[in-house]
Protein backbone atom coordinates (compact mmCIF):
# COMPACT_ATOMS: atom_id res chain seq x y z
CA UNK A 1 0.00 0.00 0.00
CA UNK A 2 1.63 3.61 -0.76
CA UNK A 3 1.55 6.10 2.13
CA UNK A 4 0.44 8.81 0.05
CA UNK A 5 0.53 11.92 2.50
CA UNK A 6 -2.55 13.73 3.63
CA UNK A 7 -4.47 15.61 1.13
CA UNK A 8 -5.51 17.66 4.17
CA UNK A 9 -1.61 19.00 4.54
CA UNK A 10 -2.05 20.98 1.13
CA UNK A 11 -5.51 22.64 1.90
CA UNK A 12 -3.99 24.08 5.11
CA UNK A 13 -0.88 24.68 3.56
CA UNK A 14 -3.47 26.53 1.14
CA UNK A 15 -5.56 28.29 3.59
CA UNK A 16 -2.90 29.65 5.43
CA UNK A 17 -1.15 31.12 2.62
CA UNK A 18 2.06 29.17 2.49
CA UNK A 19 3.56 26.02 0.41
CA UNK A 20 3.31 22.58 1.41
CA UNK A 21 6.87 22.54 1.42
CA UNK A 22 7.17 25.33 4.11
CA UNK A 23 4.16 23.67 5.94
CA UNK A 24 5.36 22.77 9.81
CA UNK A 25 3.52 22.43 13.36
CA UNK A 26 5.21 25.89 14.31
CA UNK A 27 3.83 27.90 11.20
CA UNK A 28 0.49 26.31 11.76
CA UNK A 29 0.50 27.27 15.45
CA UNK A 30 2.07 30.81 14.55
CA UNK A 31 -0.99 31.61 12.01
CA UNK A 32 -3.57 29.52 13.99
CA UNK A 33 -2.65 32.40 17.29
CA UNK A 34 -2.99 35.13 14.81
CA UNK A 35 -6.79 33.93 13.71
CA UNK A 36 -7.75 33.32 17.32
CA UNK A 37 -7.18 36.91 18.02
CA UNK A 38 -9.52 38.00 15.28
CA UNK A 39 -11.55 35.32 16.40
CA UNK A 40 -11.54 37.27 20.62
CA UNK A 41 -12.17 40.42 18.41
CA UNK A 42 -15.07 39.14 16.32
CA UNK A 43 -16.93 37.43 19.38
CA UNK A 44 -17.39 40.86 20.99
CA UNK A 45 -20.51 40.76 18.40
CA UNK A 46 -22.15 38.22 21.02
CA UNK A 47 -23.21 39.31 24.47
CA UNK A 48 -21.83 35.91 26.21
CA UNK A 49 -18.42 36.40 25.38
CA UNK A 50 -18.25 40.31 26.11
CA UNK A 51 -19.57 39.45 29.28
CA UNK A 52 -17.09 36.48 29.74
CA UNK A 53 -14.01 38.24 28.24
CA UNK A 54 -14.77 41.79 29.53
CA UNK A 55 -10.97 43.06 29.97
CA UNK A 56 -9.60 40.76 28.07
CA UNK A 57 -6.87 42.28 25.03
CA UNK A 58 -7.09 40.05 22.08
CA UNK A 59 -3.79 41.14 20.95
CA UNK A 60 -1.70 40.05 24.33
CA UNK A 61 -2.68 36.51 23.22
CA UNK A 62 0.93 35.35 21.76
CA UNK A 63 1.53 32.33 22.55
CA UNK A 64 -0.20 28.75 23.24
CA UNK A 65 0.04 29.38 27.18
CA UNK A 66 -1.64 33.03 27.04
CA UNK A 67 -4.64 31.50 25.01
CA UNK A 68 -4.50 29.02 27.69
CA UNK A 69 -5.15 31.69 29.90
CA UNK A 70 -8.63 32.35 28.83
CA UNK A 71 -11.62 31.15 30.08
CA UNK A 72 -13.11 27.30 28.92
CA UNK A 73 -16.97 27.07 28.05
CA UNK A 74 -18.62 24.31 28.47
CA UNK A 75 -22.08 22.69 27.18
CA UNK A 76 -23.96 24.21 30.15
CA UNK A 77 -23.16 27.98 28.78
CA UNK A 78 -24.69 26.76 25.55
CA UNK A 79 -27.70 24.87 26.96
CA UNK A 80 -30.61 27.36 27.39
CA UNK A 81 -28.35 30.86 26.76
CA UNK A 82 -27.93 29.98 22.87
CA UNK A 83 -29.02 33.49 21.45
CA UNK A 84 -26.61 35.36 23.73
CA UNK A 85 -23.62 33.39 22.31
CA UNK A 86 -24.94 34.57 18.80
CA UNK A 87 -22.53 36.52 17.04
CA UNK A 88 -25.22 37.51 13.68
CA UNK A 89 -28.86 38.33 13.86
CA UNK A 90 -31.25 35.26 13.82
CA UNK A 91 -32.44 35.59 10.89
CA UNK A 92 -29.11 34.93 9.44
CA UNK A 93 -28.65 31.46 10.72
CA UNK A 94 -29.02 28.64 7.92
CA UNK A 95 -29.46 25.62 9.79
CA UNK A 96 -30.02 25.02 13.73
CA UNK A 97 -29.22 21.74 15.36
CA UNK A 98 -30.41 20.68 18.58
CA UNK A 99 -28.50 17.94 19.88
CA UNK A 100 -29.00 16.12 23.78
CA UNK A 101 -26.63 17.40 26.12
CA UNK A 102 -24.03 14.50 27.29
CA UNK A 103 -24.73 15.00 30.93
CA UNK A 104 -26.94 12.45 32.64
CA UNK A 105 -29.05 15.55 33.75
CA UNK A 106 -31.03 15.29 30.43
CA UNK A 107 -31.59 18.84 28.66
CA UNK A 108 -30.46 19.48 25.03
CA UNK A 109 -28.54 22.52 23.85
CA UNK A 110 -29.06 24.43 20.08
CA UNK A 111 -26.24 24.75 17.74
CA UNK A 112 -26.57 27.33 14.97
CA UNK A 113 -24.52 27.85 11.91
CA UNK A 114 -24.88 30.07 8.41
CA UNK A 115 -24.15 28.71 5.22
CA UNK A 116 -20.42 29.90 5.48
CA UNK A 117 -20.20 27.83 7.97
CA UNK A 118 -21.35 24.99 6.03
CA UNK A 119 -19.47 25.84 3.04
CA UNK A 120 -16.09 25.62 4.73
CA UNK A 121 -16.87 22.48 6.17
CA UNK A 122 -17.85 20.67 3.04
CA UNK A 123 -14.89 22.36 1.74
CA UNK A 124 -12.78 20.23 4.37
CA UNK A 125 -15.43 16.71 3.55
CA UNK A 126 -14.32 17.14 -0.34
CA UNK A 127 -10.45 17.51 0.43
CA UNK A 128 -11.00 14.52 3.01
CA UNK A 129 -12.75 12.46 0.41
CA UNK A 130 -9.64 12.55 -1.91
CA UNK A 131 -7.37 10.70 0.44
CA UNK A 132 -9.15 7.38 -1.22
CA UNK A 133 -11.78 8.78 -4.11
CA UNK A 134 -11.12 9.05 -7.53
CA UNK A 135 -12.88 10.66 -10.23
CA UNK A 136 -15.54 8.44 -11.78
CA UNK A 137 -16.08 6.11 -8.72
CA UNK A 138 -19.03 5.41 -6.88
CA UNK A 139 -20.52 5.82 -3.83
CA UNK A 140 -23.09 5.18 -1.69
CA UNK A 141 -24.01 7.21 1.81
CA UNK A 142 -26.19 5.28 3.96
CA UNK A 143 -26.75 8.45 6.34
CA UNK A 144 -29.27 10.71 6.45
CA UNK A 145 -29.63 12.96 3.49
CA UNK A 146 -32.51 14.97 1.66
CA UNK A 147 -32.14 18.06 3.88
CA UNK A 148 -30.00 20.67 3.23
CA UNK A 149 -26.73 20.58 5.33
CA UNK A 150 -27.94 17.01 6.05
CA UNK A 151 -24.85 14.73 6.01
CA UNK A 152 -25.94 13.01 3.15
CA UNK A 153 -26.71 16.30 1.35
CA UNK A 154 -22.84 17.65 2.40
CA UNK A 155 -21.60 14.53 0.65
CA UNK A 156 -23.58 14.59 -2.20
CA UNK A 157 -22.35 17.87 -2.86
CA UNK A 158 -18.80 17.11 -2.34
CA UNK A 159 -18.92 14.20 -4.41
CA UNK A 160 -20.38 16.17 -7.66
CA UNK A 161 -17.16 18.42 -7.28
CA UNK A 162 -15.08 15.26 -7.71
CA UNK A 163 -16.75 13.58 -9.93
CA UNK A 164 -17.92 10.60 -8.40
CA UNK A 165 -21.11 9.11 -8.50
CA UNK A 166 -23.07 9.19 -5.67
CA UNK A 167 -26.56 7.39 -4.45
CA UNK A 168 -27.20 8.94 -0.97
CA UNK A 169 -29.30 5.76 0.33
CA UNK A 170 -29.88 7.00 4.20
CA UNK A 171 -29.28 5.32 7.51
CA UNK A 172 -29.72 1.82 7.31
CA UNK A 173 -33.20 0.08 8.62
CA UNK A 174 -34.14 -2.73 6.72
CA UNK A 175 -30.84 -5.15 6.14
CA UNK A 176 -31.71 -6.65 3.73
CA UNK A 177 -32.86 -4.34 1.47
CA UNK A 178 -29.25 -2.18 2.09
CA UNK A 179 -27.43 -5.89 1.17
CA UNK A 180 -29.50 -5.66 -2.41
CA UNK A 181 -29.02 -2.14 -3.38
CA UNK A 182 -25.09 -2.42 -2.89
CA UNK A 183 -24.95 -5.66 -4.43
CA UNK A 184 -27.16 -4.36 -7.43
CA UNK A 185 -25.50 -0.68 -7.53
CA UNK A 186 -22.22 -2.11 -6.59
CA UNK A 187 -20.16 0.87 -4.84
CA UNK A 188 -16.60 1.07 -4.63
CA UNK A 189 -16.90 3.14 -1.46
CA UNK A 190 -19.66 3.36 1.26
CA UNK A 191 -20.18 6.02 3.64
CA UNK A 192 -22.15 5.04 6.69
CA UNK A 193 -22.77 4.86 10.38
CA UNK A 194 -20.21 2.54 12.28
CA UNK A 195 -23.00 0.27 13.65
CA UNK A 196 -24.93 -0.59 11.06
CA UNK A 197 -21.79 -1.44 8.65
CA UNK A 198 -20.51 -3.92 11.14
CA UNK A 199 -24.04 -5.37 10.74
CA UNK A 200 -24.29 -5.05 7.02
CA UNK A 201 -20.85 -6.69 7.07
CA UNK A 202 -22.19 -9.71 8.69
CA UNK A 203 -25.26 -10.27 6.68
CA UNK A 204 -23.03 -10.33 3.39
CA UNK A 205 -20.73 -12.73 5.13
CA UNK A 206 -23.58 -15.07 6.25
CA UNK A 207 -25.40 -14.64 2.83
CA UNK A 208 -22.19 -15.57 1.52
CA UNK A 209 -21.84 -18.89 3.11
CA UNK A 210 -25.37 -19.78 1.75
CA UNK A 211 -25.65 -19.16 -1.78
CA UNK A 212 -23.47 -20.91 -4.40
CA UNK A 213 -19.31 -20.35 -4.07
CA UNK A 214 -18.99 -16.69 -4.31
CA UNK A 215 -21.97 -16.14 -5.49
CA UNK A 216 -22.72 -13.60 -2.62
CA UNK A 217 -19.88 -11.70 -1.68
CA UNK A 218 -19.11 -8.28 -1.75
CA UNK A 219 -16.49 -6.58 -2.37
CA UNK A 220 -15.82 -2.88 -1.49
CA UNK A 221 -12.84 -0.79 -1.46
CA UNK A 222 -13.07 1.65 0.68
CA UNK A 223 -15.71 2.51 3.45
CA UNK A 224 -15.64 5.97 5.32
CA UNK A 225 -17.42 5.56 8.71
CA UNK A 226 -18.50 8.83 10.46
CA UNK A 227 -19.17 9.43 13.92
CA UNK A 228 -17.32 10.73 17.16
CA UNK A 229 -15.85 7.54 17.92
CA UNK A 230 -15.42 4.04 15.50
CA UNK A 231 -14.18 0.76 17.26
CA UNK A 232 -11.28 -0.63 15.83
CA UNK A 233 -13.39 -3.72 16.39
CA UNK A 234 -16.21 -2.62 13.60
CA UNK A 235 -13.01 -1.65 11.09
CA UNK A 236 -11.12 -4.95 11.54
CA UNK A 237 -15.19 -6.55 10.60
CA UNK A 238 -15.08 -4.62 7.24
CA UNK A 239 -11.56 -5.00 6.30
CA UNK A 240 -12.31 -8.87 6.90
CA UNK A 241 -15.69 -9.42 5.43
CA UNK A 242 -14.95 -6.65 2.56
CA UNK A 243 -11.61 -6.31 2.04
CA UNK A 244 -11.85 -2.68 2.10
CA UNK A 245 -9.25 -0.29 2.99
CA UNK A 246 -11.41 1.73 5.88
CA UNK A 247 -11.06 5.08 7.13
CA UNK A 248 -12.57 7.02 10.06
CA UNK A 249 -14.27 10.29 9.93
CA UNK A 250 -14.03 12.05 12.90
CA UNK A 251 -16.92 14.65 13.52
CA UNK A 252 -19.22 16.44 15.97
CA UNK A 253 -22.20 18.94 15.35
CA UNK A 254 -19.92 21.74 17.55
CA UNK A 255 -17.73 21.61 15.17
CA UNK A 256 -20.40 21.62 11.84
CA UNK A 257 -19.90 18.36 10.94
CA UNK A 258 -16.44 17.63 10.14
CA UNK A 259 -13.40 17.46 12.18
CA UNK A 260 -10.74 15.32 11.35
CA UNK A 261 -10.08 12.24 8.97
CA UNK A 262 -7.69 9.50 8.94
CA UNK A 263 -4.73 8.98 6.17
CA UNK A 264 -4.11 5.80 4.66
CA UNK A 265 -1.35 4.99 7.61
CA UNK A 266 -4.30 4.67 10.37
CA UNK A 267 -1.65 7.24 12.94
CA UNK A 268 -4.60 9.01 13.93
CA UNK A 269 -7.43 11.76 12.25
CA UNK A 270 -5.75 15.04 10.26
CA UNK A 271 -7.66 17.82 11.88
CA UNK A 272 -9.34 19.88 10.35
CA UNK A 273 -6.47 22.92 11.46
CA UNK A 274 -7.29 25.94 9.61
CA UNK A 275 -10.42 26.50 11.35
CA UNK A 276 -10.12 24.30 14.13
CA UNK A 277 -7.78 24.53 17.43
CA UNK A 278 -7.85 21.55 19.54
CA UNK A 279 -6.27 21.24 23.19
CA UNK A 280 -6.05 18.72 25.90
CA UNK A 281 -7.19 20.07 29.12
CA UNK A 282 -5.95 18.62 32.12
CA UNK A 283 -3.87 15.54 30.44
CA UNK A 284 -2.57 12.33 32.39
CA UNK A 285 0.67 11.45 32.35
CA UNK A 286 -0.26 9.55 28.73
CA UNK A 287 -1.34 12.69 27.29
CA UNK A 288 -4.94 11.76 27.56
CA UNK A 289 -7.54 14.08 29.11
CA UNK A 290 -10.65 16.16 27.88
CA UNK A 291 -10.64 18.00 23.98
CA UNK A 292 -11.30 21.09 24.16
CA UNK A 293 -12.05 23.12 21.06
CA UNK A 294 -11.83 26.53 19.28
CA UNK A 295 -13.51 27.30 16.14
CA UNK A 296 -11.51 30.06 14.04
CA UNK A 297 -14.31 31.14 11.40
CA UNK A 298 -17.75 29.63 12.44
CA UNK A 299 -19.93 33.20 12.16
CA UNK A 300 -22.93 31.91 13.70
CA UNK A 301 -22.00 30.78 17.13
CA UNK A 302 -17.87 30.35 17.53
CA UNK A 303 -16.43 28.71 20.23
CA UNK A 304 -14.09 29.40 22.52
CA UNK A 305 -11.85 26.77 24.46
CA UNK A 306 -15.05 24.73 24.24
CA UNK A 307 -15.11 21.35 26.57
CA UNK A 308 -16.23 18.65 24.34
CA UNK A 309 -16.81 16.11 27.26
CA UNK A 310 -14.48 13.28 25.18
CA UNK A 311 -11.58 12.26 26.15
CA UNK A 312 -8.63 11.70 23.67
CA UNK A 313 -5.47 13.24 22.76
CA UNK A 314 -3.13 14.94 20.82
CA UNK A 315 -0.16 13.31 18.86
CA UNK A 316 2.56 15.89 17.42
CA UNK A 317 5.08 13.25 16.25
CA UNK A 318 5.26 13.31 12.10
CA UNK A 319 2.79 10.75 10.40
CA UNK A 320 3.96 8.17 8.86
CA UNK A 321 2.34 9.81 5.51
CA UNK A 322 4.58 12.54 5.93
CA UNK A 323 2.35 15.15 7.84
CA UNK A 324 4.19 17.44 10.05
CA UNK A 325 0.85 18.64 12.06
CA UNK A 326 -0.38 17.65 15.04
CA UNK A 327 -2.88 14.57 14.77
CA UNK A 328 -6.12 13.30 17.27
CA UNK A 329 -5.62 10.35 18.79
CA UNK A 330 -8.66 8.82 20.26
CA UNK A 331 -11.34 9.87 20.96
CA UNK A 332 -11.85 6.84 23.56
CA UNK A 333 -15.43 8.72 24.51
CA UNK A 334 -17.53 10.75 26.92
CA UNK A 335 -16.55 11.18 30.38
CA UNK A 336 -20.29 11.13 30.84
CA UNK A 337 -20.59 7.89 29.47
CA UNK A 338 -17.09 5.93 31.29
CA UNK A 339 -17.39 3.43 34.19
CA UNK A 340 -15.16 5.06 36.92
CA UNK A 341 -13.42 2.52 39.43
CA UNK A 342 -15.29 1.54 42.80
CA UNK A 343 -15.37 4.01 45.22
CA UNK A 344 -14.58 7.05 43.45
CA UNK A 345 -17.19 9.76 42.63
CA UNK A 346 -15.77 11.75 39.78
CA UNK A 347 -15.02 9.91 36.71
CA UNK A 348 -11.48 9.60 36.05
CA UNK A 349 -10.23 8.81 32.56
CA UNK A 350 -6.68 6.97 33.50
CA UNK A 351 -9.01 4.59 36.01
CA UNK A 352 -12.62 4.36 34.28
CA UNK A 353 -13.84 2.10 31.70
CA UNK A 354 -15.31 3.54 28.51
CA UNK A 355 -17.99 2.27 26.09
CA UNK A 356 -15.47 2.11 23.39
CA UNK A 357 -13.63 -0.15 25.39
CA UNK A 358 -16.82 -2.47 25.93
CA UNK A 359 -17.31 -2.09 21.65
CA UNK A 360 -14.14 -3.25 21.42
CA UNK A 361 -14.78 -6.52 22.78
CA UNK A 362 -17.97 -6.92 21.82
CA UNK A 363 -17.70 -6.06 17.85
CA UNK A 364 -14.80 -8.41 17.98
CA UNK A 365 -17.52 -10.76 18.18
CA UNK A 366 -18.62 -11.91 14.77
CA UNK A 367 -22.06 -12.78 14.83
CA UNK A 368 -22.84 -9.79 17.15
CA UNK A 369 -24.74 -6.98 14.73
CA UNK A 370 -25.82 -4.31 17.60
CA UNK A 371 -25.88 -4.46 21.27
CA UNK A 372 -27.72 -2.13 24.47
CA UNK A 373 -25.83 -1.61 27.43
CA UNK A 374 -27.58 -0.73 31.27
CA UNK A 375 -26.11 0.15 34.65
CA UNK A 376 -27.39 -0.80 37.82
CA UNK A 377 -25.29 0.30 40.64
CA UNK A 378 -22.35 -2.00 40.26
CA UNK A 379 -23.75 -4.08 37.33
CA UNK A 380 -24.29 -4.05 33.63
CA UNK A 381 -26.40 -5.59 31.95
CA UNK A 382 -25.53 -5.72 28.18
CA UNK A 383 -27.48 -7.64 25.60
CA UNK A 384 -26.11 -8.76 22.62
CA UNK A 385 -27.96 -8.26 18.86
CA UNK A 386 -27.68 -10.94 16.51
CA UNK A 387 -29.69 -12.37 13.45
CA UNK A 388 -32.27 -15.02 13.62
CA UNK A 389 -30.51 -18.29 14.19
CA UNK A 390 -26.81 -16.64 14.15
CA UNK A 391 -25.66 -17.05 17.91
CA UNK A 392 -22.88 -15.30 19.29
CA UNK A 393 -20.43 -16.61 21.64
CA UNK A 394 -21.99 -15.04 24.68
CA UNK A 395 -19.96 -16.84 27.47
CA UNK A 396 -16.79 -15.97 25.52
CA UNK A 397 -17.72 -11.97 25.29
CA UNK A 398 -18.55 -11.90 29.21
CA UNK A 399 -15.61 -13.32 30.09
CA UNK A 400 -13.80 -10.53 28.17
CA UNK A 401 -15.78 -8.24 29.72
CA UNK A 402 -15.33 -9.57 32.99
CA UNK A 403 -12.02 -8.68 32.08
CA UNK A 404 -11.91 -5.41 31.95
CA UNK A 405 -14.56 -4.94 34.04
CA UNK A 406 -13.27 -6.11 37.66
CA UNK A 407 -11.28 -3.58 38.16
CA UNK A 408 -13.52 -1.19 38.11
CA UNK A 409 -15.65 -3.15 40.58
CA UNK A 410 -18.43 -3.92 38.01
CA UNK A 411 -19.84 -6.92 37.60
CA UNK A 412 -21.40 -7.60 34.14
CA UNK A 413 -24.51 -10.34 32.93
CA UNK A 414 -24.53 -10.70 28.95
CA UNK A 415 -27.59 -11.60 27.25
CA UNK A 416 -28.67 -11.93 23.68
CA UNK A 417 -31.40 -11.02 21.76
CA UNK A 418 -32.62 -11.21 17.76
CA UNK A 419 -32.63 -8.24 15.40
CA UNK A 420 -32.91 -8.36 11.90
CA UNK A 421 -33.44 -4.31 11.55
CA UNK A 422 -32.55 -1.10 12.82
CA UNK A 423 -34.85 1.59 14.34
CA UNK A 424 -36.08 4.33 11.58
CA UNK A 425 -34.62 6.95 12.68
CA UNK A 426 -31.16 5.50 14.90
CA UNK A 427 -28.70 6.66 17.01
CA UNK A 428 -25.76 5.40 16.77
CA UNK A 429 -24.13 6.97 19.65
CA UNK A 430 -24.07 4.06 22.06
CA UNK A 431 -24.78 5.13 25.84
CA UNK A 432 -24.65 3.48 28.93
CA UNK A 433 -28.21 3.87 30.69
CA UNK A 434 -28.29 4.23 34.22
CA UNK A 435 -31.31 2.98 35.97
ZN1 LIG B 1 -1.03 10.75 7.96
Amino acid sequence: MSMERSPIDSKIAQDIGIDLKSLSAQKLEEWQLAEIRKLLAYVGRSRFYRERLAGIDPDSIRTVDDFRKLPLTSESDLAGHENSLLCISPGEVTRMVTVPTTGTTGGSKRLAFTGSDLMRSLKFITVAYTTFMHEGDRMIVMMSGGTQGSIGDVVKHSMDQLGAETCIYGPVSDIRDAYEKVREWKPDVITGIPVQMAALARYCELQARETAEGDGLVQIREVLLSADDVPDAICDRLRRVWGSRVFRHFGMTELCIAGGCECCADMGYHLRHSDHYFEVIDPDEDGYGELAVTTFHHQAMPLLRYRTGDIGRIDRSVCACGSPLPRLIGPRGRISNSIPPVGEDEPRWSSSVFIRDLEEIIFREPAVIDFECERHDREISICLKHFPGDMPDTASVSSKLRGILDKAGISVKVTESEMDCFEKVYNSKKKIVFR
